[in-house]
Parts: structure tokens; sequence; C-alpha cells
């Protein structure tokens, strides 16, 4: 039996109360499948711990965390600490350290899952969006001068190493050519005429490596168009940091909501662990009630099984969060339900116990 060592930083908010539900279908899954166990680690780091100690987490928090397999993250944030000091402080500081550069987002509407625009099903919208997680326009490159005065400037740098754009590109298409699906490219090298022009280039570059594999070039402007009109055209999609970010909470729209998409931050190389997140905020305005919708972490502890080697049971994971969708039955409120965080994690702790 393998035992994997998972870190799990529930964070503020419903961080804890979804990530609660993930360890709880987690155990319960390695408890009947039989092939591994996990040894859950809790860090108590995020904004309260912010409010306490005036960082975000412990000064020795990567080296702690570089032993685990992986990240099990709810959400950081909360009203008046400012949104770039947790994020900064913890999240990216993560991600940079790990060189967790790729960001996986599953965008399928599963079946019984509410979507906004007409004609949305499995078929139309099922995308995979492969996200550069660490440069780009988040490289946090940048300078303020002449704070306060008449003529202040202020800089945010775009960072596109030929490293950096390589791997993001070319993990796209082993992607593609492993799932036998199209690859669409989003950047905007009409405007963005340095680091968007050198995207395109590499991305026609390394596709001289993947003959098989169909590929699109979109701006991301017509891109943010067509996910709303046509989203069928989409399979694999390769974009930069920020485009990435926004792209994807569009995504996140059309296949249920926010209380539904998941992220992973992987580390390819697997050199550091990688970190699986529900891609909601620390909702403050629901924290505390029990009713925070828990599916996003449990798919992202989907991604999670998938990563350990565990495909079979990533898909039966997610066939169970599918099938709590098409009940009906038990929902939690943003999906039209009054059932708690809780019950959702108790119903799909039966329905995986009755595939696996
Ligand atoms: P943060 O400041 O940490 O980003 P946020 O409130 O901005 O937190 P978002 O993820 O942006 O959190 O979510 C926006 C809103 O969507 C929340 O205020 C909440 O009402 C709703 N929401 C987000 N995630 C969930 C969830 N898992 N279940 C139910 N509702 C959610
Ligand atoms: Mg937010």
């Amino acid at each position: 039996m393998k035992t994997f060592k998972v870190a799990v930083i529930p964070g503020d908010g419903i961080g804890p109360e979804v990530i609660e539900e993930g360890v709880k279908v987690m155990k319960k899954i390695a408890q009947l499948d039989g092939r591994m166990q996990f040894e859950f680690t809790y860090f108590p780091w995020g904004c309260e711990y912010y409010v306490e100690h005036g960082k975000m987490m412990a000064d020795d928090g990567i080296e702690q965390l570089k032993s685990f397999d992986a990240i099990y993250l709810g959400a950081v944030g909360y009203p008046g600490v400012p949104d770039h000091i947790s994020l900064w402080g913890l999240l990216l500081r993560i991600r940079k350290e790990f060189d967790q550069y790729v960001n996986i987002r599953p965008i399928t509407l599963l079946n019984g899952a509410p979507c906004p625009i007409i004609g949305g099903s499995k078929e139309t919208i099922d995308m995979l969006f492969i996200r550069e997680n660490s440069e780009g326009e988040y490289a946090g490159a940048g300078d303020w001068l002449f704070k306060g005065k008449p003529e202040e400037v202020v800089l945010q740098t775009g960072v596109f190493s030929r490293k950096g754009t390589e791997r993001i590109i070319r993990y796209a298409y082993e992607i593609a050519a492993e799932s036998g699906k199209t690859l669409t490219s989003i950047s905007k090298a009409n405007a963005l005429n340095y680091s968007m022009v050198f995207w395109d280039e590499v991305f026609e570059e390394v596709g001289n490596e993947y003959p098989n594999v169909s590929t699109y070039s979109y701006l991301v402007d017509a891109a943010a168009m067509y996910m709303i009109k046509d989203p069928a055209r989409f399979e694999v999609v390769v974009t930069s940091n920020l485009f990435g970010d926004i792209l994807t909470d569009i995504g996140a729209a059309l296949a249920g909501g926010m209380g539904l998409a998941a992220g992973a931050n992987i580390n390819p190389e697997r050199v550091y662990p990688s970190m699986f997140e529900p891609i909601h905020g620390s909702a403050p305005d629901i924290a505390g009630k029990g009713i925070a919708n828990p599916l996003a972490a449990l798919w992202s502890a989907s991604q999670m099984f998938d990563f350990f080697g565990y495909e079979d049971i990533g898909e039966q994971l997610l066939v169970a969060i599918e099938k709590v969708l098409e009940e009906k039955t038990v929902l939690t409120p943003d999906l039209g339900g009054n059932s708690s965080t809780t019950e959702i994690g108790d119903r799909v702790v039966e329905l995986v116990s009755a595939l696996i």
C-alpha cells in the first residue's frame, strides 16, 4: 500500500468547511480502495494567521511543505486584509517556490449542473484549460515611480521567458496529443507587440514537434466571446497567466458556478509538491453558515487522485459528483437546494462507496 503525505491548508472563510468534506471523501476512498492511504497534516495559515502574526504563513513554511506529496488548499482571503497580501503571501508564493508552472482547470458542464447559456451541455462545454502559472503578467515585475507626484508612472511588466513559455506550451501539446483533442492557443499579439508575438511564435515552433495535433489561435477578446457563443470549439486550451485567470472564471460560470470550479497547480517534474484547490475565494458572505458548496473542493481532490496515478478513482469521484448534480435531492443553495456542506459530502461518500 502506498502512503501519500498531504499538507492541508484549509485557509479562511469557507475554505475549512469545503476542505473538511474533501478530506472526508479522500479518507473514505482510500479505505475502500485499499491501494493507498493518506497522511494529512494541517497548517493553520491564511489571513487569520496574518492578523495574529503579520504574515500569511510561517517563515519556514515553504521548507515545511517541501517534503509533502501534495498540498490541499481551501481558500485565503479576509475582509480587511488586502487581496494582494493574501495572494502574494501564500498562494502565489507556493506556486512560485514550488515551480507549479502548470495550472489545470477542467471546464466541463457535468450533467445536472446549471448553465447560463442556451444549449449548454456536456457535449458543448468540455474544455481543459492549461494556464501558465509561473510568470507572464503575474511575474511581480514593475515599478512605481514618482509616487503621489503629478508625473507618477506605474509599470507592470509581463515576463515571458523562452523556458517558461516553451514548457507550458509543450505541456499543452502533450495533453492534446495524448487525448487526441484539438489545441487552442489564446493570446493578444495585435496589442501586446512583444510578449504575445513571442508567445505565438513559440506556439508555432513547438507545434512543429506535434504534426498530429490540430491547432487554433485566438485573440483573447474573441476567445471570451466564443466561449459564450460557441464553447464547443474549444477542447484543450493553453494561455498566459492573466488571460487564463480571467477566461477560467468565464468557464466557471459556464460550468455551474464557483462552487463547481476546481484547479490544480502542477510541478510536472515532481521535484516539489503540487497543489490542489477549489478556485473560489473565502466567500465571507456565506462563511460559517455551513452552506458552501464543497463540490469544487471534491473535484480538485479528484484531480489529486489523477496526479497520484489513480485515474480510475479520479474518474469515479467525478461520476459521484455528477450523480449528486443529476439527483438534485442534496444540493447547496448556490445550486438551488437547501442542503448543507456536510450533507453534500456525506452523499458523495455514499455514492463513491457504491462505485468502488
Ligand atoms: P475572496 O476575497 O477570498 O476572493 P470572494 O468572496 O471574492 O472571496 P469568490 O470565489 O470570488 O469569493 O466568490 C464570489 C461569491 O461566489 C462568494 O461571495 C459566494 O457568494 C459565491 N461562492 C463562491 N464559492 C462558493 C461555494 N463554494 N459555494 C457557494 N457559493 C460560493
Ligand atoms: Mg474573489
